[in-house]
């Protein structure tokens, strides 16, 4: 894990802003959260060092759903195996602090299954197999993260087009929905992956389980297509930082039952724990933020609201 990524070395449940010299702050819950009803619709737990233990933290502070995010090209797990060994592990754990954490819900989790575009180029007939195999896990119900990256570029593009639409196919084919992950570059005119997307899906047919835009961004005028589309859209910790004022204009125009909640963990950790490894428990900051962004107080009305996020969450991964 890089330099950036670090984590704590306090081993509790609680939240901690990285200084410099490496010194850790102890930062405040953003509010009493409900118990378990944050949901975490996007992570990749498995990169953590100790994934049991993000599940402990996730139970202890009100999240109580995480989707893994993997992909069969270059992650070494056993899926679903490994999910559920965290989980056993986690459930020790609490039985252990049973005096100290109040909350005993483990997060219910689910496994979204996928190529990156990053890594379209490593697709071959061996690389869908086992990506088929991780489909066929009665716990994995979305296909992604597929789409297209044009900042990085780490796959050429043509390739990366082909590797897309074999997945959205697959999709189709085992009536799942798909998570998009979708970056352009820096030329507007050539490099918008949101817009090649589009007319992709459009052409194919966008999956009737449905899409998920994953770690949002978009100003209002790139994101009404989608949300015309009646894709899902996922914010992320990205919506907390202070550049993304157009993202938080977008994220005031999702219809309630399209919106969902992710950390993209362990990237993106949002305000202020940015500059440390993001964690799923991180989502109940930017969910306190997203509460926020579309004016909707602490209290009922915000229970209501998380309420709405997390049922909107179990939606699109029921089987
Ligand atoms: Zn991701």
């Amino acid at each position: 894990m890089s330099d950036r990524m670090k984590l704590p070395p306090e081993r509790d449940c609680g939240f901690y802003q990285r200084r410099k010299h490496d010194k850790w702050s102890a930062v405040p819950s953003p509010e009493p959260m409900l118990e378990g009803l944050v949901a975490d619709s996007h992570a990749h737990v498995h990169m953590l060092p100790d994934p049991a233990w993000e599940l402990v933290r996730c139970a202890a502070n009100g999240v109580g759903f995480i989707c893994e995010i993997c992909d069969p090209s270059e992650d070494s797990l056993s899926i679903p195996e490994d999910v559920h060994r965290w989980r056993a592990e986690a459930h020790d754990t609490l039985n252990e602090l049973a005096d100290e954490i109040d909350s005993c819900q483990l997060p219910q989790m689910r496994i979204s299954a996928g190529v990156h575009p990053h890594n379209a180029k490593l697709y071959d007939a061996a690389v869908e197999e086992r990506l088929l195999e991780w489909l066929s896990a009665p716990e994995t119900l979305i296909v992604g993260e597929i789409g297209l990256d044009y900042h990085y570029d780490l796959s050429p593009r043509d390739v990366q087009r082909e590797v897309f639409l074999r997945q959205i196919q697959l999709a189709k084919e085992l009536d799942m929905p798909v998570a998009l992950h979708l970056r352009g570059g820096d030329d507007p005119e050539v490099d918008d992956a949101h817009r090649e997307a589009f007319s992709i899906l459009e052409k194919v047919g966008f999956p009737s389980r449905g899409a998920i835009v994953h770690c949002c961004a978009l100003p209002p005028d790139e994101l009404l297509p989608w949300i015309e589309a009646d894709c899902y859209v996922a914010y992320g910790g990205a919506l907390t930082f202070k550049k993304s004022e157009e993202a938080r204009e977008g994220a005031r125009l999702v219809p309630e039952n399209r919106l969902l909640l992710e950390t993209d963990s362990p990237y993106m950790a949002p305000e202020p724990m940015r500059g440390a490894a993001c964690t799923p428990a991180h989502v109940i900051f930017t969910a306190a933020r997203l509460a926020e962004i579309r004016g909707i107080a602490p209290g009922q009305d915000r229970e209501r609201f998380l309420a709405q996020l997390f049922e909107n969450t179990l939606r699109i991964t029921r089987p």
